[in-house]
Protein backbone atom coordinates (compact mmCIF):
# COMPACT_ATOMS: atom_id res chain seq x y z
CA UNK A 1 0.00 0.00 0.00
CA UNK A 2 2.94 2.29 -0.84
CA UNK A 3 1.12 4.97 -2.76
CA UNK A 4 0.07 8.60 -2.25
CA UNK A 5 -3.63 9.01 -1.56
CA UNK A 6 -3.67 12.69 -1.56
CA UNK A 7 -2.78 11.81 -5.44
CA UNK A 8 -5.42 9.44 -6.43
CA UNK A 9 -8.23 12.01 -4.61
CA UNK A 10 -6.45 14.89 -6.75
CA UNK A 11 -6.78 12.32 -9.56
CA UNK A 12 -10.37 11.56 -9.21
CA UNK A 13 -11.12 15.91 -9.12
CA UNK A 14 -12.14 15.47 -12.36
CA UNK A 15 -14.76 12.43 -11.91
CA UNK A 16 -16.45 14.32 -8.82
CA UNK A 17 -16.33 17.06 -10.89
CA UNK A 18 -18.07 15.07 -13.68
CA UNK A 19 -20.59 13.29 -11.48
CA UNK A 20 -21.83 16.81 -10.07
CA UNK A 21 -22.41 18.15 -13.74
CA UNK A 22 -24.54 14.82 -14.95
CA UNK A 23 -26.38 15.25 -11.65
CA UNK A 24 -27.58 18.54 -11.90
CA UNK A 25 -28.47 17.70 -15.59
CA UNK A 26 -30.20 14.32 -14.65
CA UNK A 27 -31.95 16.28 -12.17
CA UNK A 28 -33.02 19.12 -14.15
CA UNK A 29 -34.66 16.40 -16.54
CA UNK A 30 -36.02 14.21 -14.08
CA UNK A 31 -37.49 16.45 -11.85
CA UNK A 32 -37.95 20.05 -13.13
CA UNK A 33 -38.82 22.32 -10.69
CA UNK A 34 -36.98 20.41 -7.63
CA UNK A 35 -33.93 22.69 -7.58
CA UNK A 36 -31.89 20.36 -6.12
CA UNK A 37 -28.97 22.58 -7.02
CA UNK A 38 -28.77 26.20 -6.54
CA UNK A 39 -25.58 28.09 -7.15
CA UNK A 40 -24.98 29.87 -4.07
CA UNK A 41 -25.20 26.59 -2.07
CA UNK A 42 -22.24 24.51 -4.17
CA UNK A 43 -20.47 27.42 -4.28
CA UNK A 44 -20.52 27.69 -0.51
CA UNK A 45 -20.06 23.63 -0.06
CA UNK A 46 -17.08 24.41 -2.73
CA UNK A 47 -15.58 27.32 -0.19
CA UNK A 48 -15.91 24.68 2.25
CA UNK A 49 -14.29 22.37 0.72
CA UNK A 50 -10.89 24.16 -0.23
CA UNK A 51 -10.53 25.31 3.54
CA UNK A 52 -11.32 21.90 5.09
CA UNK A 53 -8.33 20.61 2.44
CA UNK A 54 -5.73 23.64 3.58
CA UNK A 55 -6.41 23.25 7.11
CA UNK A 56 -6.12 19.27 6.82
CA UNK A 57 -2.39 19.54 4.75
CA UNK A 58 -1.51 21.76 7.31
CA UNK A 59 -3.24 19.28 10.83
CA UNK A 60 -1.51 16.30 8.88
CA UNK A 61 2.10 17.61 9.97
CA UNK A 62 1.14 17.83 13.55
CA UNK A 63 -1.22 14.51 13.56
CA UNK A 64 1.39 12.45 11.77
CA UNK A 65 4.39 12.23 14.35
CA UNK A 66 1.54 11.47 16.83
CA UNK A 67 0.69 8.61 14.88
CA UNK A 68 4.62 7.70 14.26
CA UNK A 69 4.65 8.06 18.46
CA UNK A 70 2.47 5.16 18.66
CA UNK A 71 3.66 3.46 15.67
CA UNK A 72 6.82 2.91 17.29
CA UNK A 73 6.38 2.59 20.35
CA UNK A 74 2.74 0.81 20.92
CA UNK A 75 2.71 -1.45 18.19
CA UNK A 76 1.10 -4.63 18.92
CA UNK A 77 1.81 -5.93 15.31
CA UNK A 78 3.75 -5.92 12.21
CA UNK A 79 1.42 -6.77 8.78
CA UNK A 80 3.63 -7.66 6.14
CA UNK A 81 2.40 -5.81 2.97
CA UNK A 82 -0.34 -7.60 1.18
CA UNK A 83 -4.02 -7.72 0.32
CA UNK A 84 -4.75 -9.01 3.67
CA UNK A 85 -3.28 -6.59 5.97
CA UNK A 86 -4.85 -3.62 3.76
CA UNK A 87 -8.31 -5.61 3.91
CA UNK A 88 -7.41 -5.06 8.03
CA UNK A 89 -6.29 -1.29 8.00
CA UNK A 90 -9.79 -0.87 5.83
CA UNK A 91 -12.29 -2.75 7.95
CA UNK A 92 -10.69 -1.35 11.25
CA UNK A 93 -10.54 1.59 10.08
CA UNK A 94 -14.71 1.82 8.66
CA UNK A 95 -15.62 0.47 12.12
CA UNK A 96 -13.73 3.34 13.85
CA UNK A 97 -15.73 5.67 11.12
CA UNK A 98 -18.63 4.61 12.37
CA UNK A 99 -17.34 5.16 16.14
CA UNK A 100 -16.07 8.22 15.37
CA UNK A 101 -19.25 9.60 12.83
CA UNK A 102 -21.91 8.54 15.96
CA UNK A 103 -19.62 10.81 18.83
CA UNK A 104 -19.73 13.38 16.03
CA UNK A 105 -23.44 13.19 16.58
CA UNK A 106 -24.09 12.91 20.16
CA UNK A 107 -21.33 15.00 21.66
CA UNK A 108 -21.48 18.61 21.50
CA UNK A 109 -17.51 19.21 21.21
CA UNK A 110 -17.97 17.16 17.88
CA UNK A 111 -20.89 18.30 16.20
CA UNK A 112 -19.77 21.45 16.16
CA UNK A 113 -17.63 20.37 13.64
CA UNK A 114 -19.60 17.77 12.04
CA UNK A 115 -22.83 19.90 12.12
CA UNK A 116 -21.09 21.68 8.79
CA UNK A 117 -21.88 18.78 6.94
CA UNK A 118 -25.29 18.39 7.89
CA UNK A 119 -26.56 22.18 7.61
CA UNK A 120 -27.56 22.51 3.79
CA UNK A 121 -30.90 21.79 3.00
CA UNK A 122 -29.97 20.30 0.41
CA UNK A 123 -28.34 16.89 -0.67
CA UNK A 124 -26.34 16.40 -4.32
CA UNK A 125 -22.82 15.58 -4.56
CA UNK A 126 -21.87 18.71 -3.94
CA UNK A 127 -23.04 17.99 -0.24
CA UNK A 128 -20.50 16.03 0.16
CA UNK A 129 -17.67 18.54 -0.02
CA UNK A 130 -19.36 20.06 2.70
CA UNK A 131 -16.41 19.74 5.47
CA UNK A 132 -15.66 21.73 8.42
CA UNK A 133 -11.71 22.98 8.41
CA UNK A 134 -12.10 22.62 12.70
CA UNK A 135 -12.00 18.76 12.68
CA UNK A 136 -8.56 18.63 13.86
CA UNK A 137 -9.23 21.08 16.68
CA UNK A 138 -12.18 18.81 17.06
CA UNK A 139 -10.10 16.06 17.17
CA UNK A 140 -11.34 13.43 14.82
CA UNK A 141 -7.58 12.01 14.30
CA UNK A 142 -7.63 11.04 17.62
CA UNK A 143 -9.93 8.05 16.63
CA UNK A 144 -7.38 6.62 14.24
CA UNK A 145 -4.63 6.35 17.16
CA UNK A 146 -5.82 2.76 17.34
CA UNK A 147 -4.71 1.90 13.88
CA UNK A 148 -0.79 3.24 14.74
CA UNK A 149 -1.01 0.65 17.81
CA UNK A 150 -2.58 -2.44 15.32
CA UNK A 151 0.45 -1.89 13.47
CA UNK A 152 -0.10 0.54 10.38
CA UNK A 153 2.15 2.94 9.77
CA UNK A 154 1.01 6.65 9.59
CA UNK A 155 0.96 7.19 6.04
CA UNK A 156 -1.30 4.10 5.67
CA UNK A 157 -3.62 5.72 7.87
CA UNK A 158 -3.90 8.84 6.31
CA UNK A 159 -4.05 7.19 3.20
CA UNK A 160 -7.29 4.81 4.31
CA UNK A 161 -8.95 7.81 6.12
CA UNK A 162 -8.87 10.01 2.63
CA UNK A 163 -10.17 6.48 0.46
CA UNK A 164 -12.72 6.04 2.97
CA UNK A 165 -14.02 10.00 2.65
CA UNK A 166 -13.33 9.55 -0.99
CA UNK A 167 -15.82 6.72 -1.17
CA UNK A 168 -18.44 8.53 0.94
CA UNK A 169 -18.42 10.94 -2.03
CA UNK A 170 -20.99 8.65 -3.91
CA UNK A 171 -23.60 8.18 -1.70
CA UNK A 172 -24.51 12.22 -1.83
CA UNK A 173 -27.47 11.87 -4.76
CA UNK A 174 -30.57 11.39 -5.16
CA UNK A 175 -30.13 10.55 -8.52
CA UNK A 176 -30.07 6.98 -7.71
CA UNK A 177 -32.46 4.64 -6.42
CA UNK A 178 -32.15 0.93 -3.94
CA UNK A 179 -29.15 -0.67 -5.02
CA UNK A 180 -30.75 -4.20 -4.09
CA UNK A 181 -27.92 -6.51 -2.16
CA UNK A 182 -25.67 -3.67 -1.94
CA UNK A 183 -28.10 -2.31 1.00
CA UNK A 184 -27.09 -4.67 3.11
CA UNK A 185 -22.89 -4.21 3.22
CA UNK A 186 -22.12 -1.05 1.79
CA UNK A 187 -23.27 2.64 2.13
CA UNK A 188 -25.58 3.77 -0.54
CA UNK A 189 -27.51 6.93 -1.62
CA UNK A 190 -30.71 5.61 -0.22
CA UNK A 191 -29.12 4.80 3.13
CA UNK A 192 -27.26 8.36 3.52
CA UNK A 193 -30.02 10.44 1.94
CA UNK A 194 -31.61 8.88 5.14
CA UNK A 195 -29.07 9.78 7.18
CA UNK A 196 -28.85 13.63 6.40
CA UNK A 197 -32.71 13.80 7.06
CA UNK A 198 -34.03 15.73 9.96
CA UNK A 199 -37.61 13.49 9.68
CA UNK A 200 -37.74 12.33 12.92
CA UNK A 201 -37.81 8.47 12.21
CA UNK A 202 -34.56 9.21 10.70
CA UNK A 203 -32.85 11.65 12.71
CA UNK A 204 -29.37 10.35 13.97
CA UNK A 205 -29.46 7.04 12.11
CA UNK A 206 -26.77 5.01 9.43
CA UNK A 207 -23.60 6.16 10.13
CA UNK A 208 -21.89 4.59 8.09
CA UNK A 209 -18.92 4.97 5.96
CA UNK A 210 -18.43 2.55 3.53
CA UNK A 211 -19.58 -0.42 5.50
CA UNK A 212 -23.38 -0.18 6.47
CA UNK A 213 -23.08 -3.46 8.76
CA UNK A 214 -21.96 -1.32 11.62
CA UNK A 215 -25.05 -0.01 11.50
CA UNK A 216 -27.43 -3.04 11.47
CA UNK A 217 -25.39 -4.80 14.23
CA UNK A 218 -24.89 -1.57 16.81
CA UNK A 219 -28.76 -0.85 15.73
CA UNK A 220 -28.59 2.15 14.20
CA UNK A 221 -29.75 1.22 10.87
CA UNK A 222 -33.14 2.75 9.39
CA UNK A 223 -34.67 2.20 5.99
CA UNK A 224 -35.67 4.84 3.44
CA UNK A 225 -39.47 4.71 3.68
CA UNK A 226 -40.55 6.20 0.16
CA UNK A 227 -44.04 6.81 2.26
CA UNK A 228 -41.66 9.35 4.37
CA UNK A 229 -39.37 11.50 1.79
CA UNK A 230 -36.03 12.60 3.37
CA UNK A 231 -36.16 16.69 4.27
CA UNK A 232 -32.81 17.71 4.44
CA UNK A 233 -30.75 20.40 6.90
CA UNK A 234 -30.63 20.53 10.73
CA UNK A 235 -33.55 21.33 12.70
CA UNK A 236 -32.63 25.34 13.22
CA UNK A 237 -32.12 26.10 9.85
CA UNK A 238 -28.62 28.43 8.88
CA UNK A 239 -30.43 30.19 6.74
CA UNK A 240 -26.44 31.87 5.39
CA UNK A 241 -24.36 30.84 2.56
CA UNK A 242 -21.48 32.33 4.33
CA UNK A 243 -19.16 29.46 4.46
CA UNK A 244 -17.26 31.39 7.51
CA UNK A 245 -20.79 31.56 9.58
CA UNK A 246 -21.79 27.69 8.48
CA UNK A 247 -18.16 26.93 10.13
CA UNK A 248 -18.10 28.55 13.31
CA UNK A 249 -21.96 29.29 14.38
CA UNK A 250 -21.96 26.17 16.74
CA UNK A 251 -18.67 26.99 18.31
CA UNK A 252 -19.86 30.28 19.05
CA UNK A 253 -22.87 29.01 20.39
CA UNK A 254 -21.27 26.48 22.33
CA UNK A 255 -19.15 29.03 23.82
CA UNK A 256 -21.67 31.66 25.03
CA UNK A 257 -23.05 28.69 26.51
CA UNK A 258 -20.32 27.63 28.29
CA UNK A 259 -19.80 30.82 29.49
CA UNK A 260 -23.19 31.15 30.74
CA UNK A 261 -23.87 28.51 32.73
CA UNK A 262 -22.89 28.27 36.27
CA UNK A 263 -21.16 25.20 37.96
CA UNK A 264 -18.63 23.20 36.36
CA UNK A 265 -20.65 19.97 35.84
CA UNK A 266 -22.96 22.26 33.62
CA UNK A 267 -19.79 23.79 31.76
CA UNK A 268 -18.74 20.12 30.85
CA UNK A 269 -22.45 19.41 29.89
CA UNK A 270 -21.92 23.15 27.38
CA UNK A 271 -18.91 21.39 25.65
CA UNK A 272 -19.86 17.58 25.91
CA UNK A 273 -23.51 16.91 26.18
CA UNK A 274 -25.26 15.69 23.36
CA UNK A 275 -26.49 18.61 21.44
CA UNK A 276 -30.07 18.83 22.48
CA UNK A 277 -29.02 19.65 25.98
CA UNK A 278 -28.49 22.92 24.25
CA UNK A 279 -31.93 23.14 23.24
CA UNK A 280 -32.86 22.33 26.51
CA UNK A 281 -30.77 24.79 28.34
CA UNK A 282 -32.18 27.12 25.84
CA UNK A 283 -35.99 26.56 26.58
CA UNK A 284 -35.41 26.28 29.95
CA UNK A 285 -34.20 29.90 30.14
CA UNK A 286 -36.87 31.16 28.00
CA UNK A 287 -39.48 29.90 30.46
CA UNK A 288 -37.54 31.38 33.59
CA UNK A 289 -37.62 34.37 31.13
CA UNK A 290 -41.44 34.47 30.76
CA UNK A 291 -41.58 33.67 34.61
CA UNK A 292 -39.47 35.46 36.36
CA UNK A 293 -38.96 38.44 33.56
CA UNK A 294 -35.49 37.49 33.61
CA UNK A 295 -32.68 35.17 32.56
CA UNK A 296 -32.48 32.10 34.66
CA UNK A 297 -29.52 29.38 34.64
CA UNK A 298 -29.60 26.02 35.06
CA UNK A 299 -28.05 24.73 38.11
CA UNK A 300 -26.01 22.01 39.40
CA UNK A 301 -28.89 19.26 39.87
CA UNK A 302 -30.36 19.86 36.78
CA UNK A 303 -29.91 16.83 34.16
CA UNK A 304 -29.74 17.48 30.66
CA UNK A 305 -32.24 16.31 28.42
CA UNK A 306 -30.22 13.77 25.97
CA UNK A 307 -32.05 13.80 22.93
CA UNK A 308 -30.79 14.05 19.28
CA UNK A 309 -28.26 16.12 17.53
CA UNK A 310 -30.55 18.27 14.64
CA UNK A 311 -32.02 19.91 17.69
CA UNK A 312 -29.42 22.50 18.22
ZN1 LIG B 1 -23.35 12.88 10.14
ZN1 LIG C 1 -22.97 13.04 4.22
Amino acid sequence: MQFDAELLLLAMAPVFLACIGWEAWHLRRTRPGAQLYSWRDTLCNAALALMQQAADKLAWLAIIPVYAFFYDRYRIHTWPASWASFAVLFVAQDLLYYVFHRCSHRVRWLWAAHVVHHSSERMNFSTAFRQSLMYPIAGMWLFWVPLAVLGFAPTQIVAIVLINLGFQFFVHTQAIGKLGWLEYVFNTPSIHRVHHARNDRYIDRNYAGVLVIWDRLFGSYVDEDPRDAPVYGIVKPLHTYNPLRATFHEWAAMAADFSSVRGGRNKLRALFAPPAWAADYHARRAAGSAVSGEASSINENNTAAFGTSRRP
